[in-house]
Protein backbone atom coordinates (compact mmCIF):
# COMPACT_ATOMS: atom_id res chain seq x y z
CA UNK A 1 0.00 0.00 0.00
CA UNK A 2 1.53 3.39 -0.95
CA UNK A 3 0.13 6.54 1.14
CA UNK A 4 -0.07 8.74 -1.48
CA UNK A 5 -1.99 12.43 -1.18
CA UNK A 6 -3.74 12.92 -4.43
CA UNK A 7 -5.39 16.33 -5.62
CA UNK A 8 -8.84 17.66 -4.24
CA UNK A 9 -10.20 16.95 -7.75
CA UNK A 10 -9.10 13.95 -7.93
CA UNK A 11 -11.68 12.86 -4.81
CA UNK A 12 -14.62 14.87 -7.09
CA UNK A 13 -14.01 12.72 -9.91
CA UNK A 14 -16.23 9.20 -9.87
CA UNK A 15 -17.07 6.91 -12.55
CA UNK A 16 -19.83 7.34 -14.74
CA UNK A 17 -22.74 6.03 -12.68
CA UNK A 18 -23.57 5.02 -16.43
CA UNK A 19 -20.47 2.82 -16.63
CA UNK A 20 -21.25 1.47 -13.24
CA UNK A 21 -24.37 0.02 -14.41
CA UNK A 22 -23.04 -1.17 -17.22
CA UNK A 23 -21.20 -3.80 -15.60
CA UNK A 24 -23.92 -5.32 -13.65
CA UNK A 25 -26.17 -5.13 -16.96
CA UNK A 26 -24.20 -6.45 -19.94
CA UNK A 27 -24.63 -10.00 -18.93
CA UNK A 28 -25.52 -12.20 -21.83
CA UNK A 29 -29.30 -12.68 -22.66
CA UNK A 30 -29.80 -9.38 -21.13
CA UNK A 31 -31.34 -7.16 -23.29
CA UNK A 32 -29.56 -3.85 -22.89
CA UNK A 33 -31.14 -0.61 -23.71
CA UNK A 34 -28.76 1.11 -20.74
CA UNK A 35 -26.03 2.09 -23.41
CA UNK A 36 -25.70 4.80 -25.00
CA UNK A 37 -23.60 3.35 -28.31
CA UNK A 38 -24.41 3.83 -31.87
CA UNK A 39 -25.70 0.67 -33.39
CA UNK A 40 -22.45 -1.09 -34.90
CA UNK A 41 -23.94 -1.49 -38.36
CA UNK A 42 -23.87 2.01 -39.05
CA UNK A 43 -20.29 2.32 -39.09
CA UNK A 44 -19.19 2.49 -42.89
CA UNK A 45 -16.64 -0.14 -42.79
CA UNK A 46 -15.44 -0.39 -46.61
CA UNK A 47 -15.32 3.78 -46.70
CA UNK A 48 -12.69 3.51 -44.47
CA UNK A 49 -11.09 1.13 -45.58
CA UNK A 50 -10.79 2.68 -48.85
CA UNK A 51 -9.39 5.72 -47.06
CA UNK A 52 -7.14 4.64 -44.59
CA UNK A 53 -5.37 3.09 -47.90
CA UNK A 54 -5.60 7.01 -49.63
CA UNK A 55 -4.55 8.54 -46.88
CA UNK A 56 -1.18 6.01 -46.24
CA UNK A 57 -0.51 5.93 -49.42
CA UNK A 58 -1.05 9.61 -50.54
CA UNK A 59 0.04 11.45 -47.38
CA UNK A 60 2.59 8.57 -45.83
CA UNK A 61 4.70 10.68 -43.17
CA UNK A 62 2.05 13.94 -43.17
CA UNK A 63 -0.26 11.21 -41.39
CA UNK A 64 1.83 9.77 -39.11
CA UNK A 65 3.47 13.19 -37.92
CA UNK A 66 2.41 15.61 -35.01
CA UNK A 67 0.05 18.11 -36.52
CA UNK A 68 -1.24 21.71 -35.80
CA UNK A 69 -3.50 22.01 -32.45
CA UNK A 70 -6.30 23.52 -34.54
CA UNK A 71 -6.50 20.75 -36.91
CA UNK A 72 -6.05 19.03 -40.18
CA UNK A 73 -7.45 22.19 -42.78
CA UNK A 74 -9.26 20.26 -45.18
CA UNK A 75 -11.11 18.38 -41.96
CA UNK A 76 -12.00 21.89 -40.90
CA UNK A 77 -12.93 23.03 -44.46
CA UNK A 78 -14.89 19.80 -44.66
CA UNK A 79 -16.72 20.54 -41.59
CA UNK A 80 -17.44 24.38 -42.12
CA UNK A 81 -18.98 23.33 -45.68
CA UNK A 82 -21.23 20.63 -44.45
CA UNK A 83 -22.81 23.00 -41.38
CA UNK A 84 -26.53 24.75 -42.03
CA UNK A 85 -24.97 28.33 -41.22
CA UNK A 86 -22.07 30.39 -42.62
CA UNK A 87 -18.80 28.98 -40.55
CA UNK A 88 -15.60 30.30 -41.83
CA UNK A 89 -12.55 27.37 -40.80
CA UNK A 90 -10.76 29.53 -39.43
CA UNK A 91 -13.42 29.30 -36.24
CA UNK A 92 -13.13 25.59 -35.73
CA UNK A 93 -11.01 24.26 -33.44
CA UNK A 94 -10.84 19.70 -33.76
CA UNK A 95 -10.76 18.02 -30.55
CA UNK A 96 -10.40 14.34 -29.71
CA UNK A 97 -14.13 13.89 -29.56
CA UNK A 98 -16.38 16.54 -28.47
CA UNK A 99 -16.15 14.91 -25.06
CA UNK A 100 -12.98 16.83 -24.75
CA UNK A 101 -14.29 19.90 -25.99
CA UNK A 102 -16.11 19.70 -22.50
CA UNK A 103 -13.35 19.42 -20.68
CA UNK A 104 -11.90 22.12 -22.58
CA UNK A 105 -14.68 24.45 -21.94
CA UNK A 106 -14.23 23.73 -18.72
CA UNK A 107 -10.58 24.92 -18.30
CA UNK A 108 -11.63 27.94 -19.46
CA UNK A 109 -14.53 29.35 -18.06
CA UNK A 110 -14.75 27.39 -14.42
CA UNK A 111 -12.99 28.58 -11.44
CA UNK A 112 -14.22 26.89 -8.14
CA UNK A 113 -17.58 27.61 -7.19
CA UNK A 114 -18.69 29.39 -10.82
CA UNK A 115 -22.37 28.72 -11.01
CA UNK A 116 -23.17 27.31 -14.48
CA UNK A 117 -26.64 26.09 -16.08
CA UNK A 118 -27.83 23.05 -16.86
CA UNK A 119 -30.93 21.65 -18.79
CA UNK A 120 -32.61 19.57 -16.05
CA UNK A 121 -31.76 16.69 -16.84
CA UNK A 122 -28.41 16.87 -18.54
CA UNK A 123 -26.33 14.96 -20.70
CA UNK A 124 -23.93 13.00 -17.52
CA UNK A 125 -20.83 13.13 -19.37
CA UNK A 126 -20.83 16.84 -19.40
CA UNK A 127 -21.56 16.96 -15.56
CA UNK A 128 -18.24 14.62 -15.29
CA UNK A 129 -16.04 16.21 -17.21
CA UNK A 130 -16.89 20.17 -15.76
CA UNK A 131 -16.54 18.43 -11.81
CA UNK A 132 -12.94 18.69 -12.03
CA UNK A 133 -13.37 22.37 -12.17
CA UNK A 134 -15.55 22.68 -9.26
CA UNK A 135 -18.36 24.88 -10.60
CA UNK A 136 -21.93 24.75 -9.12
CA UNK A 137 -24.37 23.75 -11.72
CA UNK A 138 -27.72 24.89 -11.18
CA UNK A 139 -30.65 22.77 -13.81
CA UNK A 140 -33.16 25.14 -15.11
CA UNK A 141 -36.27 23.68 -15.57
CA UNK A 142 -37.52 22.60 -18.64
CA UNK A 143 -40.31 21.01 -20.40
CA UNK A 144 -40.98 19.22 -23.94
CA UNK A 145 -39.33 22.06 -25.71
CA UNK A 146 -36.05 22.22 -23.29
CA UNK A 147 -34.77 25.18 -21.11
CA UNK A 148 -37.78 27.87 -19.65
CA UNK A 149 -36.91 30.65 -20.64
CA UNK A 150 -38.42 32.73 -17.49
CA UNK A 151 -36.19 30.07 -15.03
CA UNK A 152 -33.30 30.90 -17.26
CA UNK A 153 -33.24 34.54 -16.63
CA UNK A 154 -33.94 33.75 -12.84
CA UNK A 155 -31.23 31.55 -12.29
CA UNK A 156 -28.61 33.50 -14.11
CA UNK A 157 -27.15 35.34 -11.39
CA UNK A 158 -25.33 38.65 -11.19
CA UNK A 159 -22.52 40.15 -10.40
CA UNK A 160 -19.38 37.17 -9.18
CA UNK A 161 -22.08 35.00 -9.03
CA UNK A 162 -23.30 35.44 -13.18
CA UNK A 163 -23.38 32.38 -14.44
CA UNK A 164 -20.62 31.77 -16.62
CA UNK A 165 -22.04 29.51 -19.34
CA UNK A 166 -25.47 27.97 -20.03
CA UNK A 167 -24.66 24.10 -21.39
CA UNK A 168 -27.85 23.30 -23.83
CA UNK A 169 -28.79 20.66 -26.37
CA UNK A 170 -31.34 21.13 -28.53
CA UNK A 171 -32.03 18.21 -30.45
CA UNK A 172 -32.64 14.69 -29.62
CA UNK A 173 -31.33 15.57 -26.22
CA UNK A 174 -29.06 13.07 -24.08
CA UNK A 175 -30.81 11.61 -22.21
CA UNK A 176 -34.92 12.77 -22.96
CA UNK A 177 -34.54 12.92 -26.51
CA UNK A 178 -36.28 15.78 -26.81
CA UNK A 179 -35.98 18.74 -29.29
CA UNK A 180 -36.12 22.57 -28.83
CA UNK A 181 -38.42 24.31 -30.77
CA UNK A 182 -37.93 27.02 -33.58
CA UNK A 183 -39.44 29.78 -31.37
CA UNK A 184 -37.93 28.36 -27.69
CA UNK A 185 -33.71 28.15 -29.22
CA UNK A 186 -35.00 32.05 -31.17
CA UNK A 187 -36.27 33.32 -27.54
CA UNK A 188 -33.22 31.51 -25.52
CA UNK A 189 -30.27 32.85 -27.85
CA UNK A 190 -32.46 36.32 -27.17
CA UNK A 191 -32.10 36.19 -23.52
CA UNK A 192 -28.74 35.22 -23.54
CA UNK A 193 -27.92 37.96 -25.43
CA UNK A 194 -29.67 40.27 -23.49
CA UNK A 195 -27.89 39.05 -20.48
CA UNK A 196 -24.24 38.95 -21.76
CA UNK A 197 -24.17 34.85 -20.89
CA UNK A 198 -22.39 32.32 -23.52
CA UNK A 199 -24.07 29.20 -24.42
CA UNK A 200 -22.57 25.88 -25.13
CA UNK A 201 -24.23 24.33 -27.63
CA UNK A 202 -23.81 20.77 -27.78
CA UNK A 203 -25.12 18.77 -30.76
CA UNK A 204 -23.71 15.03 -31.47
CA UNK A 205 -27.61 13.86 -32.48
CA UNK A 206 -28.39 16.72 -34.94
CA UNK A 207 -28.43 14.81 -38.05
CA UNK A 208 -29.99 12.06 -36.88
CA UNK A 209 -33.50 13.15 -37.72
CA UNK A 210 -36.52 11.14 -38.78
CA UNK A 211 -39.09 13.60 -39.04
CA UNK A 212 -37.97 16.75 -41.10
CA UNK A 213 -34.73 18.87 -40.80
CA UNK A 214 -34.81 20.38 -36.97
CA UNK A 215 -34.33 24.18 -36.54
CA UNK A 216 -31.48 26.04 -37.37
CA UNK A 217 -28.56 25.57 -34.34
CA UNK A 218 -28.39 28.16 -31.72
CA UNK A 219 -25.07 29.26 -32.97
CA UNK A 220 -26.45 30.18 -36.57
CA UNK A 221 -28.68 32.61 -34.98
CA UNK A 222 -25.68 34.30 -32.88
CA UNK A 223 -22.56 32.80 -34.03
CA UNK A 224 -20.42 35.02 -31.86
CA UNK A 225 -22.60 34.27 -28.88
CA UNK A 226 -22.63 30.61 -29.00
CA UNK A 227 -19.98 28.19 -28.59
CA UNK A 228 -21.02 25.26 -30.98
CA UNK A 229 -19.89 21.45 -30.15
CA UNK A 230 -20.08 18.84 -32.73
CA UNK A 231 -18.83 15.05 -33.28
CA UNK A 232 -18.40 12.49 -35.76
CA UNK A 233 -19.08 9.70 -33.21
CA UNK A 234 -23.00 9.08 -34.13
CA UNK A 235 -23.03 9.29 -38.29
CA UNK A 236 -19.52 8.04 -38.71
CA UNK A 237 -17.86 5.96 -36.15
CA UNK A 238 -17.09 6.75 -32.07
CA UNK A 239 -13.94 4.78 -31.72
CA UNK A 240 -12.05 7.63 -34.55
CA UNK A 241 -12.86 10.27 -31.65
CA UNK A 242 -13.12 13.12 -33.82
CA UNK A 243 -15.36 16.07 -32.91
CA UNK A 244 -14.83 19.70 -33.00
CA UNK A 245 -15.62 23.27 -31.81
CA UNK A 246 -17.05 26.52 -33.75
CA UNK A 247 -16.03 29.06 -31.66
CA UNK A 248 -16.52 32.91 -31.59
CA UNK A 249 -13.80 34.86 -31.99
CA UNK A 250 -13.70 35.85 -28.79
CA UNK A 251 -12.57 32.49 -26.93
CA UNK A 252 -10.66 30.50 -30.04
CA UNK A 253 -7.67 31.16 -28.66
CA UNK A 254 -8.04 30.08 -25.33
CA UNK A 255 -9.62 27.04 -26.16
CA UNK A 256 -6.82 26.28 -28.89
CA UNK A 257 -4.28 26.77 -25.92
CA UNK A 258 -6.27 25.13 -23.56
CA UNK A 259 -6.39 22.19 -25.82
CA UNK A 260 -2.37 22.26 -26.77
CA UNK A 261 -1.82 21.72 -23.09
CA UNK A 262 -4.10 19.01 -22.86
CA UNK A 263 -2.89 16.93 -26.01
CA UNK A 264 -0.91 18.76 -28.61
CA UNK A 265 -3.52 18.10 -31.59
CA UNK A 266 -6.04 15.34 -32.26
CA UNK A 267 -4.66 11.97 -33.98
CA UNK A 268 -3.48 13.47 -37.42
CA UNK A 269 -4.28 9.86 -39.30
CA UNK A 270 -7.85 10.14 -37.87
CA UNK A 271 -8.40 13.60 -39.32
CA UNK A 272 -6.90 12.96 -42.15
CA UNK A 273 -9.23 9.69 -42.73
CA UNK A 274 -12.41 11.40 -41.39
CA UNK A 275 -11.34 14.29 -44.03
CA UNK A 276 -10.87 11.14 -46.72
CA UNK A 277 -14.48 9.51 -45.92
CA UNK A 278 -16.12 13.26 -46.19
CA UNK A 279 -15.48 13.87 -49.93
CA UNK A 280 -17.74 14.04 -52.65
CA UNK A 281 -20.66 14.22 -50.36
CA UNK A 282 -20.70 10.74 -48.45
CA UNK A 283 -22.39 11.67 -45.74
CA UNK A 284 -24.96 13.18 -47.50
CA UNK A 285 -25.71 10.07 -48.72
CA UNK A 286 -24.34 7.87 -45.29
CA UNK A 287 -26.33 9.64 -43.17
CA UNK A 288 -30.14 8.83 -44.40
CA UNK A 289 -29.16 5.21 -43.92
CA UNK A 290 -28.58 5.40 -39.94
CA UNK A 291 -31.81 7.72 -39.94
CA UNK A 292 -34.05 5.30 -41.54
CA UNK A 293 -32.43 1.91 -39.10
CA UNK A 294 -33.06 4.15 -35.99
CA UNK A 295 -36.44 4.99 -37.24
CA UNK A 296 -37.77 1.69 -37.39
CA UNK A 297 -36.07 1.01 -33.46
CA UNK A 298 -37.96 3.98 -32.57
CA UNK A 299 -40.90 3.43 -33.85
CA UNK A 300 -41.28 -0.56 -32.56
CA UNK A 301 -40.28 1.59 -29.20
CA UNK A 302 -43.03 3.35 -29.02
CA UNK A 303 -45.59 0.78 -30.45
CA UNK A 304 -44.52 -1.81 -28.30
CA UNK A 305 -44.48 0.83 -24.64
CA UNK A 306 -48.17 1.81 -26.14
CA UNK A 307 -49.32 -1.79 -25.79
CA UNK A 308 -46.93 -2.91 -22.46
CA UNK A 309 -47.88 0.35 -20.51
CA UNK A 310 -51.78 -0.18 -21.05
CA UNK A 311 -53.16 1.07 -17.52
CA UNK A 312 -49.84 1.69 -15.72
CA UNK A 313 -49.38 5.85 -14.78
CA UNK A 314 -46.46 5.80 -16.89
CA UNK A 315 -44.98 8.52 -19.43
CA UNK A 316 -42.39 8.84 -22.38
CA UNK A 317 -41.27 11.06 -24.51
CA UNK A 318 -41.40 10.83 -28.35
CA UNK A 319 -38.04 11.52 -29.54
CA UNK A 320 -38.05 13.06 -33.60
CA UNK A 321 -34.39 12.19 -33.87
CA UNK A 322 -31.25 10.70 -32.08
CA UNK A 323 -31.23 7.62 -29.95
CA UNK A 324 -33.25 8.06 -26.20
CA UNK A 325 -36.45 8.03 -25.10
CA UNK A 326 -37.07 9.07 -21.60
CA UNK A 327 -39.18 7.34 -19.96
CA UNK A 328 -41.39 8.57 -16.59
CA UNK A 329 -42.69 6.06 -14.01
CA UNK A 330 -45.42 6.20 -11.28
CA UNK A 331 -45.05 9.30 -8.92
CA UNK A 332 -42.80 7.69 -5.28
CA UNK A 333 -41.37 4.80 -7.53
CA UNK A 334 -37.66 4.74 -7.86
CA UNK A 335 -36.46 3.50 -10.87
CA UNK A 336 -32.71 2.59 -9.41
CA UNK A 337 -34.96 0.06 -7.36
CA UNK A 338 -37.04 -1.06 -10.63
CA UNK A 339 -33.47 -1.88 -12.00
CA UNK A 340 -32.81 -5.06 -10.14
CA UNK A 341 -36.49 -6.20 -11.03
CA UNK A 342 -35.99 -5.38 -14.32
CA UNK A 343 -32.61 -7.11 -14.70
CA UNK A 344 -33.97 -10.32 -12.94
CA UNK A 345 -36.56 -10.31 -16.09
CA UNK A 346 -34.02 -10.01 -18.70
CA UNK A 347 -33.91 -6.36 -19.87
CA UNK A 348 -31.80 -3.16 -18.07
CA UNK A 349 -32.04 0.66 -18.67
CA UNK A 350 -30.53 3.80 -16.91
CA UNK A 351 -31.99 5.14 -13.85
CA UNK A 352 -32.55 9.16 -14.83
CA UNK A 353 -31.66 10.28 -11.01
CA UNK A 354 -27.68 11.03 -12.44
CA UNK A 355 -28.59 12.91 -15.02
CA UNK A 356 -29.86 15.81 -13.14
CA UNK A 357 -27.02 18.61 -11.54
CA UNK A 358 -29.24 19.14 -8.54
CA UNK A 359 -32.86 17.57 -7.28
CA UNK A 360 -33.08 14.49 -9.08
CA UNK A 361 -36.35 13.62 -10.12
CA UNK A 362 -35.59 9.31 -9.32
CA UNK A 363 -38.87 7.92 -11.12
CA UNK A 364 -37.44 9.02 -14.53
CA UNK A 365 -35.54 6.56 -16.49
CA UNK A 366 -33.70 6.48 -20.28
CA UNK A 367 -34.38 3.97 -22.85
CA UNK A 368 -31.72 3.64 -26.03
CA UNK A 369 -33.65 2.11 -28.94
CA UNK A 370 -30.41 1.93 -31.76
CA UNK A 371 -28.48 -1.50 -30.48
CA UNK A 372 -31.51 -3.40 -29.56
CA UNK A 373 -33.56 -5.65 -32.55
CA UNK A 374 -37.08 -5.00 -33.22
CA UNK A 375 -37.81 -8.22 -31.79
CA UNK A 376 -35.44 -7.74 -28.17
CA UNK A 377 -37.07 -4.15 -28.25
CA UNK A 378 -40.57 -5.86 -28.00
CA UNK A 379 -39.35 -8.44 -25.48
CA UNK A 380 -37.53 -6.15 -23.20
CA UNK A 381 -40.15 -3.45 -22.96
CA UNK A 382 -42.69 -6.55 -21.87
CA UNK A 383 -39.83 -7.16 -18.98
CA UNK A 384 -39.99 -3.87 -18.15
CA UNK A 385 -43.75 -3.03 -17.86
CA UNK A 386 -43.78 -6.43 -16.01
CA UNK A 387 -41.56 -5.33 -13.40
CA UNK A 388 -43.35 -1.97 -12.78
CA UNK A 389 -46.23 -4.15 -12.36
CA UNK A 390 -44.21 -6.25 -9.40
CA UNK A 391 -42.91 -3.15 -7.98
CA UNK A 392 -46.24 -1.42 -7.46
CA UNK A 393 -47.54 -5.06 -6.07
CA UNK A 394 -44.65 -4.86 -3.52
N1 LIG B 1 -22.33 15.12 -25.84
C1 LIG B 1 -23.37 14.30 -25.76
C2 LIG B 1 -24.72 14.87 -25.53
C3 LIG B 1 -23.20 12.92 -25.90
O1 LIG B 1 -24.28 12.12 -25.79
C4 LIG B 1 -21.92 12.41 -26.13
C5 LIG B 1 -21.65 10.93 -26.30
N2 LIG B 1 -22.40 10.06 -25.59
C6 LIG B 1 -20.86 13.32 -26.19
C7 LIG B 1 -21.09 14.67 -26.07
C8 LIG B 1 -19.44 12.88 -26.40
O2 LIG B 1 -19.28 12.29 -27.65
P1 LIG B 1 -17.91 12.14 -28.39
O3 LIG B 1 -16.81 12.50 -27.44
O4 LIG B 1 -17.84 10.72 -28.81
O5 LIG B 1 -17.95 13.09 -29.54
Amino acid sequence: MTNWTLAARAAKMNSSAIREILKLTDRPGIISMAGGLPAPASFPISAFTQACNTVMERDGAAALQYSTTEGFPALRQAIADFLPWDVSPEQILITTGSQQALDLIGKIFMDKGSRILVEKPTYLGALQAFTPFEPVAVGVNSDSEGMLIDDFAAKVGSGEDKARVAYILPNFQNPTGRTMSEERRQALVDKAKELDIPLVEDNPYGDLWYEGEPALPLAARNPEGVIYMGSFSKVLAPGLRVGFIVAPKSVYGKLTQAKQAADLHSPSFNQRVVAEVMKDGFLASHIPTIRAMYKVQRDVMLVALEREMEGLDVHWTRPVGGMFLWVTLPQGMNAQDLLPEAVERGMAFVPGAPFYADEAEHNTLRLSYVTVSPEQINKGIAALAAAIRAQLAK
